[in-house]
């Protein structure tokens, strides 16, 4: 029998493991039950993959997603493997003709939808199964965030399987879900594998909540053309910002359960496709998607537990190379995140986890080894690779501020939660106030100096410190703890963190830049062409590490090519050659321009100056935009960059005089302190579209 590793390499074209896999596989091999917990991106799916190949019989793959498994067979076929799907989606004959390759062996993975099984085990032998795979585990329990009851009828497998393998895969740590993962199954005595849920290339940031969007937009910056997700509350928060963004320029669109599905899937479609770079979503949004070149995602709001904040953060950077992670944190958030919980059952532990994501927000240390505490890895050493890791908060004497709010507590007979507090502290002179006479305590307006919102963090603070304490379900009224007993009478010292809204740089310096050279975009074309060709996803074709080491390796036979990360067999032979002359072009090309020197371009070729190409090759806007898979809008903003590089394009073939000296018009009239479009647009009463409003401005300016 071949080694696993042999065939990783043949069939999926890893040279080696990732951390646990190998145990699994080499369990299942030996027919052993597995329950394996491992992180999003951790590589789950290798795990009964590779096994599947090698144990006689088919593989039966439980996933809770039909479009996931669409996306997982896909990769099979992609790398030569015999794989399918059977759902209740599917046409009569169809059906059929799966059983028949079932029955005659021609399938080693075949997944099915836990609501599908029923139908598919009458026809099931045993002697035709290798193993049973469960993905996304956690759903056979109660316990779970997500329970799906047709996961139970998983439980009768291994009664009628005895001697066929399970293999469970969660996300989840937590103990309580585990255990129930196990009995429910049946496999009480499955070898657990658990991995670390360290995922190191993930940088991990928390800014506060304020002034979300001009935050978003100097993020957003220098990301041109990566994928990334936004993560909202709610359905008109999607909406809102999604339109904002579009507003300023961007190609995002809003996702969510609003939404009728075939939207949806368009959606989905074109992020996973690599059209459109940005979604704005609610929590609906990723669960079906596998896209390893997620480059960021960003929480817009606070997630409800640390499972659902590591489990969206963890889709992004797949692939392994860096990814940045944004999560804005507000105290109106966890207000409004706990009138969620008070509808629905097991309230204490959903508040205790929430109450844990808290205090993840709010940590002043590394906030990985918070994480990765909360999913019971101990881990002591600084990161180095987050915000307070890489900007470490400056603590000040806050005694006095804290006495000030200390007696304010005392003054407002523990009465009152925190935003009454810090209006009484600053001396707010409105009606609430004012209606139960604070005005006339003697601490009113005693920290007038501070802002409001930083006030209301300091004391977040101290709640964290254990100074005062908040009673959530008394309206969330504060009061002193004996801590705050010992401050206000006997000189106890406090340390707070100075706020860093204003000064903590926005960008990170130590996070590995994304190098990019003119052959990375010209293999990224290629691969997205090929996608085009294929009607399959572009990160099914090659992942960016793929291309990533391709352009490191620059491979010039096939041997080569068999050596790059991500290139099997498979592969090797269907897209070997084309991306050997693309690479083999590519090396002349440089060597011609620059006779002497050897070395790769590191410069990114701008985008546009593909655009630039097929405009001189005298193709139409709509001819470049389709080629592309770019709207028109974009191409055209590419145009107005080319001519502000002093490029000869004739912009007035697009608009005329009249309508440039309309905007300028507009302009003036709408008298805007920010660059928004949306104005414009309303102005002209939606008639004229936002690339001519941008034209417009640009030409009013420069000409
Ligand atoms: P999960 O299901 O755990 O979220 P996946 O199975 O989708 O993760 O794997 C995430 C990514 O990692 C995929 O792009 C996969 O091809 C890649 N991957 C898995 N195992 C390896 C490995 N041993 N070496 C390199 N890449 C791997
Ligand atoms: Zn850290």
């Amino acid at each position: 029998m071949a080694k696993p590793l042999s065939l990783l390499k043949k069939y999926f074209g890893y040279d080696s493991f990732r951390p646990n896999q190998e145990a699994i596989v080499q369990d299942l091999l030996d027919k052993k039950d597995v329950l394996a917990i491992m992180p999003t991106g951790g590589g789950k799916s290798l795990c009964f993959q590779l096994p599947a190949l090698m144990l006689d019989g088919t593989a039966i793959v439980v996933s809770p997603l039909i479009a996931l498994m669409k996306d997982q067979v896909d990769a099979l076929r992609a790398n030569g493997i015999s794989a399918n799907y059977y759902n209740s989606s599917q046409p009569v004959e169809v059906q059929n003709q799966v059983l028949k390759d079932l029955h005659q062996q021609n399938i080693k993975l075949l997944y099915v939808a836990p609501e599908s099984l029923k139908l598919l085990i009458p026809h099931l032998k045993e002697s035709q199964i290798g193993l049973f795979a469960i993905d996304e585990a956690h759903c056979i329990s109660a316990w779970g965030h997500d329970f799906r009851p047709a996961y139970k009828d998983l439980s009768q497998l291994k009664e009628k399987y005895p001697n066929i393998p399970i293999a469970a895969f969660t996300a989840t740590a937590d103990s309580a879900t585990q255990d129930d993962i196990l009995n429910q199954l049946n496999i009480t005595t499955a070898q657990k594998h658990l991995a670390s849920f360290d995922r190191a290339n993930l940088y991990l940031e928390v800014r506060p909540g304020t002034k979300r969007l001009p935050q978003i937009l100097e993020f957003l910056k220098n990301k041109t053309d990566e994928s990334g997700i936004i993560y909202c509350l709610s359905r008109k928060g999607t909406e809102s910002l999604a339109d904002n963004l579009v507003n300023y320029g961007y190609d995002a669109q809003a996702y969510h359960a609003g939404l009728d599905s075939d939207e949806r899937s368009k959606i989905q479609d074109s992020f996973v496709n690599d059209r459109t770079p940005i979604i704005v979503a609610t929590i609906a949004f990723g669960m079906g998607i596998d896209k390893s070149n997620v480059r960021w995602v960003i929480h817009y709001n606070m997630p409800k537990n640390i499972e659902s904040y590591y489990q969206e953060i963890g889709r992004s950077g797949r692939d392994g190379l860096p990814a940045h992670t944004l999560l804005f944190y507000s105290y109106a958030d966890v207000i409004q995140l706990r009138k969620f919980v008070d509808e629905s059952a097991n309230q204490e532990v959903q508040l205790a986890k929430l109450e844990r994501m808290q205090q993840f927000a709010e940590a002043l240390n590394c906030r990985r080894i918070t994480l990765l505490n909360y999913f019971g890895e101990q881990k002591s050493e600084d990161c180095g690779h987050c915000d307070n890791c890489k900007t470490p908060p400056e603590f000040f004497d806050g005694t006095v501020l804290a006495q000030k709010v200390c007696s304010a507590v005392y003054r407002l007979k523990q009465r009152e939660p925190i935003t009454m507090l810090v209006d009484v502290l600053r001396g707010s002179r409105n009606a609430q106030v004012y209606d139960k006479g604070y005005q006339n305590i003697k601490t009113y307006g005693v920290a007038k100096d501070v802002s409001w919102l930083d006030l209301q963090q300091y004391i977040i603070q101290m709640v964290n410190q254990g100074i005062l304490e908040i009673r959530f379900h008394e309206k969330g009224r504060l009061l002193l703890t004996p801590l705050a007993k010992k401050i206000l009478f006997e000189g106890r010292k406090v340390k707070l963190a100075r706020l860093q809204t204003q000064s903590k740089p926005q960008k990170i310096t130590g996070l590995p830049q994304q190098q990019s050279s003119g052959l990375f975009d010209e293999l990224r074309q290629l691969r997205k062409q090929i996608a085009q060709e294929e009607q399959v996803p572009a990160y099914i074709v090659f992942s960016d590490a793929s291309l990533k080491d391709m352009e490191k390796q620059l491979p010039k036979d096939g041997k080569d090519f068999l050596q790059i990360s991500g290139v099997g067999e498979a592969k090797n032979k269907k897209y070997g050659q084309r991306f050997l002359a693309l690479i083999k072009t590519y090396l002349t090309e440089q060597n011609e321009s620059k006779p002497k020197k050897k070395t790769r371009k590191t410069k990114k070729t701008p985008t546009e100056n593909i655009t630039y190409q097929y405009h001189q090759e005298g193709l139409s806007i709509a001819e470049i935009a389709q080629k592309r898979e770019y709207a028109e809008t974009t191409i055209y903003g590419h145009l107005i960059k080319l001519h502000r590089s002093g490029k000869p394009i004739d912009l007035w073939q697009y608009i005329d005089k009249t309508e440039v000296e309309n905007i300028l018009k507009a302009k003036n009239e709408l008298n805007l302190e920010e660059e928004a479009l949306k104005p414009y647009y309303e102005y002209f009463e939606e008639k004229m579209p936002y690339w001519k409003i941008k034209m417009g401005l640009y030409l009013a300016e420069n000409n």
